[in-house]
């Protein structure tokens, strides 16, 4: 493929391409990737600017939706392909990932992710048993969400889905001018250490009803969906106030609740 000369003019918005141009930052993401030896999945390698600090110090697997990209990859990468030190996957990822796992091995995944689907990717990362951390560029907000500590504003259902597998934290924002083109939002690097997967929809969709809206009290969000004596009960037991939001509550509190709550009934709703 020729070189590409217009890089504002080449990016398709649809599928989220804005890429990174500032070494400094590729080296920082870099040094906070675990320090082992494990694999690393690159999702989105776009032109290869982190991928080629990548392969430097890990065996990498990338993958990247748009055919341009991965022909440019190809011929970029072909001694590293060539040597197995990069395997590159062309399509979309989330139909690699169809399959529990996106690798048959324990790895990293370190990404600029497109963020049309940022959100999508780090759930389905923190539920994959061979994930065992998740270094991602994402919008600044989504950065917090998942790494938000109970009491913070910013703590929701991805917070606490977070907490129930490892730790998360944002280490640092990136602004719109180290990318070209320049998205419209800041972006986060945020990072999850894993130290379990958990793949449980059923408390999902109690995080949704308890988050469903964050500024009411959390006993009026899960009293669309279970018995108002019972949650009042719980939260007396627990020597919680009753007008608690969500927010407020630990990521160990959502747990008991949701195995109270459920108890008797297989669907959670009372007869
Ligand atoms: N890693 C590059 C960088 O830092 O400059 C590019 C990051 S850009 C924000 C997102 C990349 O993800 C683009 O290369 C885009 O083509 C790719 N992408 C978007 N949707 C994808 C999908 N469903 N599967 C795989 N790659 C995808």
């Amino acid at each position: 493929m020729n070189k590409i000369e217009n890089l504002s003019e080449f990016a398709n918005k649809r599928y989220g391409q804005n890429f990174l141009k500032n070494d400094a930052i590729i080296k920082r993401i870099i040094q906070s990737i675990p320090n082992d030896n494990l694999k690393v999945a690159e999702i989105g390698p776009g032109l290869g600017d982190l991928t080629k600090e990548l392969i430097l110090t890990r065996n990498v697997t990338a993958f990247e939706v748009d055919k341009r990209l991965c022909e440019h990859l190809q011929t970029t990468f072909s001694h590293a392909i060539h040597t197995d030190r990069l395997k590159i996957n062309c399509g979309d990822v989330l139909k690699h990932w169809e399959e529990n796992s996106l690798l048959n091995e324990n790895y990293h995944l370190v990404a600029n992710l497109p963020y049309y689907i940022a959100t999508n990717i780090i759930l389905k990362a923190l539920k994959d048993e061979q994930c065992q951390s998740i270094l991602v560029m994402v919008q600044k907000e989504v950065a917090e969400k998942f790494s938000a500590q109970a009491g913070e504003k910013a703590f929701s259902g991805l917070s606490v889905l977070t907490q129930t597998v490892g730790f998360g934290e944002l280490l640092f924002d990136v602004g719109a001018e180290n990318f070209v083109p320049p998205p419209k939002v800041t972006s986060s690097i945020l990072l999850i250490r894993k130290n379990r997967s958990e793949d449980n929809k059923d408390f999902e969709d109690f995080l949704k009803v308890a988050f469903k809206q964050p500024r009411k009290k959390l006993s009026k969000n899960l009293a669309t969906h279970y018995p108002k004596d019972k949650i009042e009960m719980l939260l007396t037991e627990l020597e919680i106030s009753l007008t608690i939001r969500p927010h407020e509550a630990k990521t160990s509190m959502y747990h008991h609740l949701y195995n109270e709550l459920n108890k008797d009934n297989i669907d959670g709703k009372q007869q």
